[in-house]
């Protein structure tokens, strides 16, 4: 079981819009249900113009481009197929412009330009095969197909609609499998074997039981007509002539081309219906030119017969002669012209089938006017012909074989190629996760040396630095304040009579209140001043670029701040109290650390001293007494 991706398969999967799925979903009825596939298809158009959805006008184009392929012209489908092959060329869309181009080549093919047809196909099949799945390579291989048996190459024409059926399979055909049993039957009759048309027939009949497709249960008649009425059992057809000619025409019925009025008219005259039969002729007559040889032809060999039964053969063998072009080319190959299909092909020939027919009826007119040499030419040229057909039969059998090796090998190019992206793919996804699993390794680290640091150089309680950090920071802040030749205050702070706080409302109002200090200093400090918890419940500034003067000024409306702070705690009101702070600064002390600590310290001593509740800046008291 093959299995593609979808064209759309690396794309990001994004809502389809109304219109695109409405036309989707006619892409996917149009074998199911045609009338339906037709409403959706039209609906769509009209959304997708009303919103100026490409993607959705294309499809539904697509869709109905098809649809018009079955039910009405060539020109009409056109149109429509060569609009959704822009929209799907401007969109990027290879698929769905293949698809539309393998429609624009249909619709070729049906006007009778079958080589252009062919050379439009041709090339896209590698690329459609690699791209489209399921009924839409069925698509693409049966439009092939179609036109390798419209140039006689029945061999061919076989071994692409096997290939389409193993794609289009009836579990994911969406109906066109019913189609290929179809056209395998049309084929088999070229070949005179009608046997195993008639099995393709019935297959086709059962599953188009389960499809609302007039125009296809139309054709599946009609062949089940002509291989009942060539091997004789043409009265046995007449229920089916009936049950065809009972089928409305039209878009939901059998369309409004191909009709095969003239078909049907030669199976009533075979079995001998004469008035049916000219009915149906005039039918055929009334719907005028016919496009394809195989129609013309057979609506002279309709009117031949017609002609016959009425005792007026002379009258039968004019018609006959009058598309004696359509069926004059290569009716001589020669023993070693076994290749002749592979030679000229002739867009204006009819089918093998018909020109057998054509002969038949000839030789069968000049035996009921006595013309016996005219009557054996005409059987010799039915043998020739039946020789050719036996010789088609024979080489659609190596052929088949040698396409299914050509498509199987490419196949396996496919899946091999699709193998190793995968393979690309996941050695991709696999170094993706590495990298994402080691940059959250190296997240997690950093994040963890982080709050190392953090712990190693900050008090968890007052948010502040530490006094090893201060021990790093000093001689720093020291070492520029010399270079720049800038004072740098140090001031050391001590929350007076804090034990009695702790012994009087806790440890925990203790703690509230140096968080509450901690807080204190980190909003009211510059952004170059530091602040440390030095001790218990003493902390030090470090200000650069500040002489003692300015600090002092700075500290006292700490304390201004700190003083005036009341806390609410457990139900409880809670005064911050005093602090005392000896300040000094690079100007007044040695320039060393532990210098610049003593005087701050001195200060702070002679602070509480004096009576706590105060900055001290100068020099103490004491030391000048
Ligand atoms: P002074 O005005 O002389 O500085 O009086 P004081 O009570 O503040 O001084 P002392 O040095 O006698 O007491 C300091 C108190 O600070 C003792 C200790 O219980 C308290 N303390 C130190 N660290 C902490 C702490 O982390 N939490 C709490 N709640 N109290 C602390
Ligand atoms: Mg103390
Ligand atoms: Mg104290």
């Amino acid at each position: 079981m093959r299995r593609m991706p979808s064209p759309s398969a690396g794309r990001v999967a994004q809502p389809a819009s109304g219109a695109l799925r409405l036309g989707r979903q006619a892409w996917r009825a149009l074998h199911l249900d045609s009338a339906r596939s037709l409403a959706l298809a039209e609906r769509a158009l009209a959304l997708a113009r009303a919103r100026g959805d490409a993607e959705g006008e294309a499809w539904a184009r697509l869709a109905r481009g098809f649809h018009r392929l079955y039910f009405a012209s060539p020109d009409e489908a056109a149109a429509d197929l060569r609009a959704a092959q822009r929209g799907f060329a401007a969109l990027g869309q290879r698929a769905g412009e293949i698809l539309a181009a393998t429609g624009i080549a249909r619709a070729d093919w049906r006007s009778g330009r079958v080589q252009q047809a062919l050379e439009r196909l041709l090339p896209l099949r590698d690329e459609g095969l690699a791209l489209l799945r399921h009924e839409q390579r069925g698509v693409l291989l049966n439009a092939i197909a179609g036109c390798h048996s419209a140039q006689g190459r029945s061999d061919l024409a076989f071994a692409y609609m096997y290939e389409a059926l193993r794609d289009a399979g009836p579990r994911r055909g969406h109906g066109f499998d019913a189609v290929l049993h179809c056209n395998l039957s049309h084929e088999l009759l070229q070949l005179g074997d009608h046997d195993e048309a008639l099995v393709q027939v019935e297959r086709g009949l059962a599953r188009c039981a389960g499809l609302a497709n007039a125009k296809l249960l139309s054709v599946l008649l009609i062949n089940r007509v002509i291989s009942l009425t060539e091997t004789g059992r043409a009265r046995e057809a007449l229920a089916s002539v009936q049950e065809l000619a009972a089928l409305p025409l039209g878009g939901a019925g059998r369309g409004t081309r191909a009709l095969h009025f003239e078909t049907l008219a030669i199976a009533a005259l075979r079995a001998g219906e004469t008035a049916l039969g000219e009915q149906l002729l005039a039918q055929a007559r009334d719907r005028g030119h016919l496009a394809l040889p195989d129609e013309r032809v057979e609506l002279a060999v309709a009117e031949a017969l017609c002609a016959a039964a009425r005792g007026e053969p002379r009258r039968g063998l004019a018609a006959l002669d009058a598309v004696a072009a359509l069926v004059a080319a290569h009716d001589a190959p020669t023993a070693g012209d076994a290749a002749a299909g592979d030679a000229a092909v002739d867009d204006d020939l009819a089918s093998l089938r018909v020109r057998c027919l054509h002969a038949q009826v000839a030789s069968e007119l000049h035996e009921a006017l006595d013309d016996s040499d005219a009557a054996l030419a005409a059987v010799r040229r039915w043998q020739r012909l039946q020789a050719e057909r036996a010789r088609h039969a024979s080489r659609a059998r190596y052929q088949a074989a040698a396409l299914q090796t050509e498509l199987l090998n490419l196949q396996h190019a496919l899946e091999e190629q699709q193998a190793r992206r995968r393979a690309t793919e996941r050695a991709r996804a696999a170094l993706a996760a590495a990298n994402e699993a080691l940059s959250r390794k190296v997240a997690e680290v950093e994040a963890l040396q982080a709050a190392l640091r953090e712990q190693a150089t900050h008090d968890a309680l007052t948010g502040l630095a530490n006094r090893r950090h201060l021990n790093d920071m000093l001689p720093r802040l020291l070492a520029m304040a010399l270079r720049d030749r800038q004072p740098l205050a140090v001031v050391l702070i001590d929350l007076d009579r804090f034990k009695a706080i702790n012994d009087q409302h806790g440890h925990g109002a203790g703690d509230h209140l140096l968080a509450a200090f901690g807080r204190l200093l980190r909003e009211h400090l510059r952004g170059s001043d530091l602040a440390f918890r030095y001790g218990g419940e003493e902390f030090c500034l470090l200000l650069p670029h500040t002489p003692a003067a300015d600090a002092a000024h700075k500290v006292e409306r700490l304390l201004q701040r700190w003083h005036d702070q009341v806390f609410a705690l457990d139900g409880l009101t809670l005064r911050a109290q005093s602090f005392s702070a000896g300040v000094t600064d690079t100007l007044q002390a040695a320039a060393s650390p532990d210098a610049l600590l003593s005087s701050a310290d001195a200060r702070l001593l002679a602070a509480k001293r004096g009576g706590r509740h105060r900055v001290v800046a100068g020099a103490p008291a004491a030391r000048r007494a």
